[in-house]
């Protein structure tokens, strides 16, 4: 955090130091990027990627959707629009924030975006079959995303019956987790790991991670076999 000089924040294990949350999802021909945050540009550069087919947005807070604008290397590249996959909140969101790419008359070097209109519905980005999971952000709803046996979410607080139902039989669960204490529109630690345990999934990473949760490295020893804190660079093979 910006002018903190706690013990996470003045670490020099690697582990506590992040930046803003997001996944890269790869398969042999596919890649997507589930949400753009302030550090897109700098997570893009850091982990090389060349060749990005789409972007999911989770939910409009700007820790999700502020670095959309750099998409625009992309385009150059590939001389084609990215491909944004959102729901209509989100939508509305993204084309007020960056009123630039959508207005009527453009100027050269503006991102170019190709929105899909996302719900419930499953759906497929190149041959990456997609379930969105609804989940609660006190009330906004967010968008959770199963692929395969790979479930991520985050920017939860709470999630309903039938939607839990959809990330049951997952391998891996990535899960948002703030802090040890209670958050408003968060799950805390304890929360997040007895939702891991009431899911059975096997093995689960804890994101979204505030430097009020203390030192990965003590954090991470005290969780249950199978539950760890993610870090960034952390890769996961389903
Ligand atoms: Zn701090
Ligand atoms: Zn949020
Ligand atoms: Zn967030």
């Amino acid at each position: 955090m910006i002018g903190c000089d706690c013990e996470v924040c003045t670490s020099t294990d690697k582990k506590d130091n992040r930046l803003r949350s997001s996944i890269l999802v790869q398969s042999k021909t596919t890649t997507i990027v589930v949400d753009t945050t302030p550090d897109f540009r700098y997570q893009m550069l850091r982990a090389n990627v060349k060749h990005l087919d789409a972007v999911l947005f989770t939910h409009p807070h700007k820790d999700h959707i502020a670095g959309l604008d750099d998409v625009r290397a992309y385009n150059f590249f590939s001389k084609k629009p990215m491909e944004v996959y959102a729901n209509e909140m989100t939508q509305q969101a993204v084309k007020k924030e960056f009123h630039y790419a959508f207005a009527e008359k453009t100027y050269p070097g503006i991102p170019k975006i190709n929105f899909h209109t996302i719900d419930l519905e499953p759906f497929i980005v190149g041959d990456i079959p997609v379930i969105p999971v609804l989940v609660y952000h006190i009330q906004m709803p967010v968008l959770g995303f199963r692929f395969g046996d790979f479930t991520y979410i985050t920017d939860a607080k709470t999630i309903e019956e039938d939607e839990m139902q959809k990330i049951r039989g997952s391998e891996v669960l990535t899960l948002n987790a703030l802090r040890k204490e209670e958050h408003i529109s968060h799950f805390s630690l304890p929360q997040a790991v007895d939702l891991v345990k009431e899911l059975g999934i096997p093995s689960a990473y804890f994101t979204h991670i505030s430097h009020q949760m203390g030192k990965h490295s003590e954090v991470n020893k005290a969780l249950p076999e199978g539950m760890q804190l993610a870090w960034d660079g952390l890769c996961v093979t389903v």
